[in-house]
């Protein structure tokens, strides 16, 4: 039988957890959103944007709390949980608005961060109390943390043999040659050192790196604080590595055994507290996906897109004998899938990313249930960095993106300087995503970084006014229903 993947512990955490929630706003609902997705697919801006236009009562008009009159106002307030980071808000506006206007630092680690919402309840009783408040909570975290869940029930033989598998395949064979001739000078029996264990672990990162870096896979394998170590930089915890059984037993004192060991406190101290005190408190999720770039990058990129978005959305699935995703699915009621960065194209396509994206998600997810959670597709921006234009050519009409291109962003022989405005032509999307996923030639989008918009304009009341592609489509449908 596999160990359990939740021990009776965890689960009275999770349940006291979730009690001290309600203890200490006993009058205020608190909401807990998580924010996650691969690194680079969008988190940092999303939730900067999310904030700052719910504090400055932004351009918002499908949210419908904003729009109907109800939603009195937002402020930032103190978060309960001392020990967890704060998300860097300040900094990152500063980033995105200040005289140089530059994309923030992107996420690296959890974090979190606590608007108190104020609003007028529609319900009688309340309404007559005067306004209602909601505590929104928003947890950020690298989606890479979310692949480690199947470790809790892998034991470090099983994981070892998974990996060392994947690392031989043809196509990882040139990434992985360093670390497999690394692992093939060592024997699991031989006396344990620190400097070893360091060495391997080190070449097994480097091998995972670059497997992330050839330019077509956007995920990364597990173990996921390798890449995103957060806090635990250089922590023995992340200084293992797979290796295959040695003949025999493996003594204590040998390599093997010291790997094994750090294995299993990985699982202890890292994965599970992650998914316990953090994960399963959870009420409502945003997966953010840059599903463009994998459709620029070709099938390979959507193939491999699909397999990491499977694995994530097994955290949120039903069914499974998996006493964790059993506790969290009771927890999480709305999950929204959002294909970011949809201002690389013009806004009449977006429906149609829409459809790739929703397409991408149920492939992935298979008919599983999401756990009872309701589930929806939408394409944003947390951040619109370019404008819809038309170029006609030829008595052709174009429908194009204007925006400025990063310094050093290249389409065909031209190296852009960060300061020439273009007109770019992105490309369609295919009416029917199908189309896609039939593993055919890439769709060649034109798709190149844009720098953040620099004129930005200011509402009434003086506050930066931020641009964006249906962000209050995508804060209805997060927290709309608990604006009421
Ligand atoms: P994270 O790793 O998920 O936190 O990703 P970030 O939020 O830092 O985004 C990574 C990069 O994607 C940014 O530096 C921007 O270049 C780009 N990006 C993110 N969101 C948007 C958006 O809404 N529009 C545009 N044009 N680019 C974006």
């Amino acid at each position: 039988m596999p160990p359990r993947a939740t021990t009776l512990t965890d689960e009275i955490g999770i349940a006291l957890g979730n009690l001290a929630d309600a203890a200490t706003a006993p009058f205020a609902p608190t909401l807990r959103l998580g924010v996650t997705g691969l690194s680079r697919s969008g988190k940092t801006v999303f939730i900067t944007s999310l904030v700052h236009n719910l504090l400055t009562g932004g351009q918002l008009p499908g949210f419908s709390a904003l729009t109907e009159g109800r939603f009195i106002g937002a402020r930032l307030a103190q978060y309960p949980d001392d020990a967890m980071p704060r998300f860097a808000y300040e900094a990152h506006l500063k980033a995105l608005t200040g005289a140089d206007p530059h994309w923030p630092e992107s996420t690296s680690r959890i974090s979190q961060l606590r608007l108190e919402l104020k609003f007028q309840s529609q319900k009688l009783l309340r309404g007559m109390a005067g306004p209602a408040t909601l505590n929104l909570d928003i947890v950020d975290y690298p989606g890479e943390w979310l692949l480690d869940l199947p470790l809790l029930s892998l034991s470090y033989a099983a994981w070892s043999t998974q990996a060392l598998e994947r690392a031989r395949r043809a196509h990882s064979a040139a990434e992985a040659a360093p670390f497999l001739a690394a692992l093939g000078e060592v024997d699991g029996t031989e006396e344990a050192t620190d400097a070893r264990a360091k060495a391997l672990a080190e070449s097994f990162t480097d091998y995972l790196r670059a497997s992330r870096e050839d330019g077509r896979a956007l995920s990364s394998l597990p173990p996921g604080r390798f890449l995103l170590p957060g806090d635990l930089e250089g922590s023995p915890a992340l200084t293992f590595a797979p290796m295959p059984p040695p003949a025999g037993s493996a003594r204590s004192g040998s390599l093997y055994a010291l790997m094994q060991r750090r294995y299993d406190a990985y699982k202890q101290v890292v994965v599970r507290p992650f998914f316990r005190d953090h994960f399963a408190r959870l009420d409502r999720q945003v997966v953010l996906v840059d599903t463009l770039r994998a459709l620029n990058a070709g099938p390979a990129a959507v193939a491999d897109l699909e397999t990491a978005l499977t694995e994530i959305l097994a955290c949120f699935r039903q069914g499974d004998n998996n006493p964790l995703t059993r506790l969290v699915a009771r927890k999480i009621d709305r999950i929204l899938f959002a294909a970011t960065k949809a201002d690389h194209i013009h806004s009449s396509s977006h429906d149609r990313l829409e459809a790739v994206m929703s397409r991408l998600v149920a492939g992935a997810a298979g008919r599983a249930k999401f756990a009872g959670a309701q589930t929806r597709s939408m394409a944003i921006a947390g951040i619109r960095a370019t404008r819809d234009g038309v170029v006609k050519q030829n008595g052709d009409t174009h429908e194009v993106i204007v925006g400025t291109p990063m310094a050093g962003q290249k389409l065909g022989d031209v190296t852009y300087d960060g300061k020439t405005e273009v007109a770019l032509f992105p490309g369609d999307l295919p009416k029917d995503p199908e189309r896609l996923f039939e593993g055919g030639d890439p769709i060649g989008l034109n798709f190149l970084r844009f720098v953040p918009p620099k004129k930005l304009a200011r509402n009434g009341e003086g506050h930066v006014v931020l641009p964006h592609v249906r962000m209050d489509g995508a804060l209805d449908y997060l927290i709309g229903d608990r604006l009421r």
